[in-house]
């Protein structure tokens, strides 16, 4: 249920927006994709009215003559009918896929701009002095024996990974970890499907169609393989309408997401960082419209909250226009220090997606009777959209690049953060083995 009429009725703003966003988004094709639409539409009610008009007359006494003119009538009417329908549906698929790239609104305060642009909205501790050469993740992990890149390569390709030893227990231990610290925030865990279709995929504003993809689909079927967790959860209730009193629904899901990385070329490639294959702990909530601000607001703290208790040194940003994609009004990223690397690195992504996956999923509340006098005995006020927001809990590899980098020691060992202790057996230090 995308708002057509909306996009024409604003198509100065939309277009501003789709500027400012560096969006490839064709706002004509839409709408003249949408105004044949109609016309079809309206041609193919008025085509059904006449065959019940003459389904109708078929009924009364006729003459047989007048009989024959009318089940020739009847053909064509029906002949004409199936082409239309066959048009409307190729049209309806045509303008929902190039509407798919037209973004969502964007929040007011969103810097305006690319990457450079993003502000920074927090700074949490500082970069660890340290007083030794330090190692980048690839060369700790080689070093104690924690990854196998190179039997990763003969058996899947590039950019995948065998973890190894202590290496196994840190992923396992952050996904615990992860799961436990936003269940007690009173968030619903969940494991996910990690095949979906590939419609669910595009309503929740990713594009598995096309050659520069990151969806990996399954050949020969109508389905992908899921890029985050995001996708099945905002799946789990599309196409219903919920009570308002079951809102805000809070979910924090575990899975494994993968990504082709088409396009990534040239960006940080090494070791763990950007990698086909990963586990990722994700929150999802689906809320009133007005409370989405609030809850994009308690995501970014919840982040904070887990990585400034592990110890990480991290800025919060305000992500500018040009790095929302589609789906997000507003996105929070957070970059940690990576002294291997030398660099800040994303670890999480919070946004507020608004209604803009909600349409597309079909999932609505309906507003529960206010106290005030009702105009009528069973008047009910109409369904509305929900809002949904997601926002990364843990994604295990840049988890594993920053911790190793962070707390490595003098003498090659590597010191596990307190919090996660008790989700590896206990295990405090990393050694040589
Ligand atoms: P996104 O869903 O794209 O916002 O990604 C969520 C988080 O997953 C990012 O903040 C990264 O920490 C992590 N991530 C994204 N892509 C990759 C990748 N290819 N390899 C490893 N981690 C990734």
């Amino acid at each position: 249920a995308i708002d057509f009429k909306w996009i024409r009725e604003n198509k100065e703003a939309v277009a501003a927006n789709i500027k400012n966003r560096n969006s490839t988004a064709n706002l004509d094709l839409v709408l003249e994709l949408y105004d044949k639409f109609l016309n079809v539409q309206k041609e193919v009610e008025r085509l059904r009215a006449e065959r019940n008009v003459v389904a109708n007359k078929m009924k009364g006494k006729l003459e047989p003559s007048e009989r024959q003119k009318l089940i020739e009538e009847g053909k064509n009417l029906k002949d004409g009918l199936v082409t239309l329908e066959e048009d409307l549906v190729k049209l309806t698929d045509e303008l929902q896929l190039e509407a798919q790239s037209v973004p969502n609104i964007t929040h007011p305060d969103v810097p305006i701009g690319g990457e450079d642009c993003s502000t920074v909205r927090k700074m949490v501790g500082k970069p660890r002095e340290f007083s030794f050469s330090i190692k980048d993740h690839v060369q700790l992990g080689k070093d104690l024996e924690l990854f196998d890149f190179d039997a990763a390569s003969e058996v899947s390709g590039s950019k995948f990974y065998y973890l190894k030893n202590e290496a196994v227990l840190l992923e396992m231990g952050l996904v615990n970890w992860a799961v436990s610290e936003v269940m007690k925030r009173g968030f619903t865990p969940l494991t996910t499907p990690e095949i979906v279709r590939s419609s669910v995929v595009e309503k929740c504003g990713f594009q598995p169609r096309g050659t520069n993809t990151q969806v990996y689909s399954i050949e020969g079927s109508d389905q992908c393989l899921i890029g985050t967790a995001e996708i099945p959860v905002g799946g789990i209730h599309m196409d219903s309408i919920l009570a308002e009193s079951s809102l805000p629904l809070k979910y924090v899901a575990s899975s494994h997401c993968f990504r082709t990385e088409a396009g990534a070329a040239g960006t940080a490639t090494r070791g763990l960082y950007r990698v086909h294959q990963f586990s990722k702990v994700e929150m999802f909530i689906l809320c009133r419209p007005e409370e989405s601000n609030s809850f994009h607001e308690e995501l970014i703290k919840i982040e904070e909250d887990l990585f400034s208790s592990l110890g990480l040194h991290f800025k919060t940003l305000d992500m500018a226009t040009q790095d929302l994609g589609a789906p997000a009004y507003r996105k929070f990223d957070i970059e940690a220090w990576m002294p291997g690397l030398g660099r800040y690195g994303e670890i999480s992504s919070a946004s507020n997606c608004t209604d803009y996956q909600s349409r597309r999923l079909g999932i609505r509340f309906r507003p529960e009777l206010s106290m005030t006098p009702k105009k009528g005995k069973g008047s009910s006020p109409p369904t509305q959209f929900v809002h949904t927001l997601n926002a990364t809990a843990c994604a295990v590899p840049r988890m594993i690049v920053c911790l190793l980098e962070n707390f490595q020691q003098e003498d090659g060992s590597v010191v596990v953060p307190e919090p996660l202790r008790p989700f590896m057996g206990g295990l405090d230090i990393i050694s040589y083995k």
